[in-house]
């Protein structure tokens, strides 16, 4: 049985008293609730943050996570992060190939297994975000897509260290946008992906890796979604800004 996994991605959003906000009454709301047993959880604040919501989430379960990384451990790489760094300020986590880095900022397939090993030589674990866009998928080139995005991602990625990536398929035209995949959609697409896990590693790989769902997830259609066989949690955007739709999220999660 896989434990399930949700995530919030606040991406370039709050202050710092904003966030500050948002994490005490996350805390508040989940410290007393049990549900941090059952299930794990995290936020993944910009940088500058970090070390604050650490610090406010205290010993709470709620995990931290970044949203970026570089994949060079020191050195002169002006304005980049390093693994060791993210490690440093309490980050467990860290979120890479998201479709916004992809797509907006330009990432490669390459770039994304670079920046995936070096979130594992830093001893942490990473978030592997892969999906098609709104045109791909007309096209018929869903599972192309993952197919390419999943074996770049992991290349030279051995099986003992994929304990420490969990997966998050995000179509890219449900994200930020409303639309979310039907659970059905989201079932097929997480149970391709397990197939290609089972063939690059084999099926206790497979089995054991996290797949979450990401996607305009709100309370009200989590539910259904989390319900799914392959479908282990949820990278929230738009919805983990806000303590009770994310909390409801969470409490969905905890009761599949
Ligand atoms: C995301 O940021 O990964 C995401 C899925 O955003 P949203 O939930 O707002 O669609």
């Amino acid at each position: 049985m896989r434990k399930k996994f949700i995530a919030g991605n606040w991406k370039m959003n709050l202050d710092m008293a904003g966030a500050r906000a948002l994490a005490a009454g996350l805390k508040g709301k989940l410290s007393q609730s049990g549900v941090l047993e059952r299930l794990d959880v995290a936020v993944c604040p910009p940088f500058v943050y970090l070390t604050t919501i650490a610090q406010v989430l205290g010993d709470s379960n709620i995990r931290i996570g970044a949203q970026n990384v570089y994949f060079e451990p020191q050195g002169a790489f002006t304005g980049e992060i390093s693994a060791e760094m993210l490690k440093d300020v309490g980050c467990r986590y860290v979120i890479v190939g998201h479709s916004e880095r992809r797509h907006v900022i330009g990432e490669s397939d390459d770039l994304i297994n670079q920046k995936l090993r070096a979130v594992l030589a830093g001893d942490l674990e990473a978030i592997l975000c892969i999906g098609e866009l709104l045109s791909e998928r007309e096209k018929g080139k869903t599972e192309e897509v993952i197919d390419r995005q999943l074996r770049s991602g992991l290349a030279l990625v051995e099986k003992h260290e994929m304990a420490r990536v969990t997966i998050a398929y995000e179509p890219v035209w449900a994200i930020g946008t409303g639309k979310v995949a039907s659970p059905e959609q989201a079932q097929q697409a997480h149970a391709f992906t397990r197939g290609i896990l089972a063939s690059l590693y084999d099926d206790s790989v497979s089995q054991a890796v996290r797949i979450q769902y990401g996607g305009s997830v709100k309370p009200d259609n989590a539910a259904d979604l989390l319900k799914q066989t392959d479908v282990d949690g949820a990278l929230v955007g738009g919805a983990s800004l806000k303590v009770d739709d994310f909390t409801g999220i969470i409490k969905a999660g905890g009761a599949n």
